[in-house]
């Protein structure tokens, strides 16, 4: 429950697979996992949450994933199709039941499947819902945004989606000097601060002269607890997610440390939590939305990308610890004939 996950924690098994599937079922082989923050919670023996389930030790791990389809037994699939699952096993081979995989067009991308696990998948819903449901933005009324984790998967896209939504200002705090250039100089935003380095409190007051009014909170503890104070009266928190708790045996969302819960009722701040899943009747048309963005070249992607199944736990490492800019992928296999 306390304490920082390392690659030592997984280790890779060679089996073989069964030869013949079942009926309703489909042997897939997989291109691309995810390894994602809120796994964290499934390496607990209670995640805290009912809409996901811990890992078993000694028990294969699972997550995000995408792959081909090389035999079918199920009616909605055939050899070659492009398959995604929430619940992809972290196997270079599946047998999966194949209800719990949805087809994906390959258009939508451009070819580059691996952003179906990102920018056109979950994290990318994550940020435009988010925004959408939570964020109350209004173009046209001068509205400064502040995401934390901007450098990430969902803050990379929840900056640039704040702006294409209407806000004048966007500015993001993440946790190097590149990823500060790489936000203001690539994707837009109008300023980054680096959480690392100097004072957040003084930089965000000269960054954000109008105070904030929306602000995207992927990562919770001092940095929120900074931004917070900043924020304007009637403004909104996207409580996204809060990865600097994740490693600490705490309740989620973490309760507010009592002098910033005071401001937040006292300026009337919403921070209601947010959870991707409880929106899937909005997916369709998020992952549309997101595509023709992208396509138009009015949303950048960016990804970092990691060889090797062996190299999952090193991945999810990483990522805990910010070495990814843009969306932690791992590729299995680049091979989609
Ligand atoms: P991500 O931002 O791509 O990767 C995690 C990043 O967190 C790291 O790159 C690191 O960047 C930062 N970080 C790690 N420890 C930190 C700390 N102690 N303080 C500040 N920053 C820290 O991950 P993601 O997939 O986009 O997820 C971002 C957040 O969204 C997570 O909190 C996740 O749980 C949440 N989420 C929520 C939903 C939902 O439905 N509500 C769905 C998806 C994701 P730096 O270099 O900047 O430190």
């Amino acid at each position: 429950k306390n304490g920082s996950p390392v690659a030592e924690n997984f280790r890779v098994e060679e089996v073989n697979l069964p030869d013949n599937i079942c009926e309703g079922q489909v042997k897939a082989r997989t291109l691309y996992l995810s390894v994602d923050p809120y796994m964290r919670c499934r390496m607990n023996e209670d995640t805290g949450s009912d809409y996901i389930t811990p890992w078993q030790l000694s028990q294969v791990t699972d997550g995000g994933g995408i792959g081909i389809i090389e035999e079918s037994k199920h009616k909605n699939f055939t050899k070659g199709d492009f398959v995604t699952s929430f619940y992809w096993p972290w196997q270079t081979k599946v047998i999966l039941d194949g209800n719990i995989l949805e087809k994906v067009d390959p258009k939508l991308v451009d070819g580059h499947l691996s952003y179906f696990l990102g920018a056109i998948g979950m994290p990318g819903l994550t940020s435009l819902i988010g925004i959408q449901e939570k964020g109350h933005i209004t173009a046209g009324s001068n509205q400064t945004m502040v995401v934390s984790g901007a450098a990430g998967a969902c803050g990379s896209l929840a900056g640039q989606i704040g702006h294409l939504l209407g806000c004048s200002r966007v500015v993001g705090i993440c946790g190097t000097h590149e990823k500060c250039l790489f936000l203001t100089s690539e994707l837009g935003f109008d300023a980054a601060v680096n959480y690392k380095k100097g004072n957040v409190g003084e930089q965000l007051r000269e960054l954000c002269p109008a105070g904030v009014d929306v602000y995207f909170d992927n990562v919770g503890g001092d940095i929120s607890d900074t931004v917070i104070s900043q924020m304007n009266q009637n403004s909104h928190i996207i409580l996204c997610g809060q990865i600097s708790q994740y490693n600490k045996d705490v309740p989620y969302p973490p309760p507010l440390p009592p002098a910033v819960e005071a401001i937040q009722k006292e300026r009337n701040i919403t921070r209601e939590r947010f959870l991707v899943l409880n929106y899937k009747d909005k997916f369709e048309s998020g992952i549309l939305q997101l595509s023709q963005w992208f396509r138009e070249e009015k949303l950048k992607i960016k990804e970092t990308v990691i060889n090797g199944l062996e190299n999952m736990g090193a991945a999810f490492q990483s990522m805990m610890t910010g070495g990814n800019t843009g969306k932690q992928i791992v590729c299995i296999s680049e091979d989609t004939s």
